[in-house]
């Protein structure tokens, strides 16, 4: 039995990362970038106005009061996307719109809202300082300047500034194909009428949709008896066409556990079996050239954690995100945690802030590994050290975000 951090570790050296190909930009929410994107010009590109206001000199408002307003001639307006260029005189000011570009001569920018017009006299009645205003070429990202990593997920923000740059096309890993074994006698569709002694297999779903919220969106699925025969069948399908097969069930030491003996007949080099944490001891890591082969345990709790903590960060990885580790912060124990020493446990926590504004967090309701009700309703895992016995109500203890989605 191997601890936790070590089984990451030997997941994490065996992820290669996936091949390059070119997609739109309109496809590629939830990929990774495989080229950092540098600023092919100045950005923003021109100075320009942050308001709707006038743009003037400040040197000319340098007496303006309220007793003693300032009145500047109006000799124009500027929007956002004219290409005229107006200069601005002395003793003159332009309307000028939020996005236009800032007439030369000018060199701040007063609000609307506090200046009166009559007719084209425009009267200030503070004075203003050279810059208010407005967007400066290059206050962001100079020409040439990395705006966006290699190995940055795409996300709605990152879409804006791929088209911000102007950009259409976007270099990206692409994404694992991934298969699903489920194994089980006991197991029958959700839909059906249950037989006595079945249950509904509610991994096929589950681990799914997990694929799923991680950005896979079709993914190979089959079930099997507890037969070493189904199992090898399932295997032999998927092994020479996928970057990632999970299965699920039969890889603990009962009698009709073949999953192991299968991948070893398969030649399939193991490279972990059985992780001191709980829930999720009986998973399995393996790999035959380049596949990684996760075996799950059954139990829908101890998939899912397995999933979320092992597989997930290899199938991003594998995608080429560069940081894959979940947030991991401090919060304060509500309730007392007693345990065995010698496995570290994920215990399902609900996190909320106190009346002093402390995040405290509180183990959910039903920790057995058969029970998801716990698990549905958590959203953070409660990192309870492997030697600990016992953690008092009022401590301090580290949470990991349970998140979904990919970040
Ligand atoms: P196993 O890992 O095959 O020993 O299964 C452990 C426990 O999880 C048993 O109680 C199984 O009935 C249950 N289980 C196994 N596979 C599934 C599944 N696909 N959906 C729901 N429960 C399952
Ligand atoms: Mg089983």
């Amino acid at each position: 039995m191997i601890d936790f951090e070590e089984a990451q570790e030997l997941v994490f050296c065996n992820c290669r990362k996936l091949s390059v190909t070119q997609i739109p930009v309109s496809k590629s929410l939830g990929y990774v970038l495989a080229e950092s994107i540098r600023a092919s010009t100045p950005l923003p590109r021109f100075d320009a106005s942050a308001v709707d206001g006038f743009a003037v000199r400040s040197s000319d408002l340098v007496e303006s009061s309220h007793s003693n307003e300032t009145c500047l001639r109006l000799t124009g307006t500027l929007a956002a996307g004219d290409k005229r260029i107006l200069k601005l005189n002395k003793g003159t000011t332009i309307r000028i719109l939020t996005g236009a570009q800032i007439p030369a001569g000018a060199d701040a920018v007063v609000m609307q809202e506090q200046v009166r017009i009559r007719k084209d006299i425009v009267s200030f009645s503070t004075p203003a300082n050279a810059g208010d205003n407005i967007r400066f070429a290059g206050e962001e990202f100079k020409k040439g300047e990395i705006v966006l990593e290699s190995g940055t997920l795409i996300t709605p923000p990152v879409v804006a500034m791929l088209a911000i740059i102007g950009r259409q096309r976007v270099r990206v890993r692409r994404k694992p194909r991934v298969a699903l074994i489920v194994t089980g006698n006991e197991l029958q569709p959700p839909g059906t009428r249950l037989r006595r002694g079945k249950i509904y297999d509610s991994n096929t779903p589950a681990l799914v949709a997990a694929l799923q919220a991680t950005g896979i969106d079709s993914v190979r699925t089959f079930r099997t008896h507890d037969t070493p025969r189904q199992i090898e069948q399932a295997f032999r399908k998927v092994l020479t066409d996928s970057d990632v097969v999970l299965s699920s069930g039969g890889v603990s030491v009962g009698s009709s556990d073949f999953v192991k003996d299968v991948l070893a007949e398969l030649n399939v080099k193991s490279v972990f079996w059985r992780i001191a944490i709980k829930p999720g001891k009986p998973i399995y890591f393996g790999t035959k050239k380049k596949v990684l082969i996760f075996g799950l345990p059954g139990n829908p709790v101890a998939a899912q954690l397995g999933f979320q903590l092992l597989i997930k960060p290899a199938i991003l990885r594998m995608m080429g995100m560069s940081s894959v580790a979940p947030l991991t912060l401090p919060a304060i124990l509500t309730h007392d945690l007693r345990k065995k020493a010698g496995r570290m446990e994920f215990v399902r926590g609900i996190l909320s802030t106190d009346d002093a504004g402390q995040i405290t967090v509180r183990p959910a309701r039903g920790q057995d590994s058969h029970m998801v009700g716990g698990l549905a309703k958590a959203n953070c895992l409660i990192h309870f050290p492997k030697d600990q016995e016992r953690i008092s109500a009022g401590s301090k203890v580290r949470i990991s975000l349970l998140n979904w989605g990919v970040l």
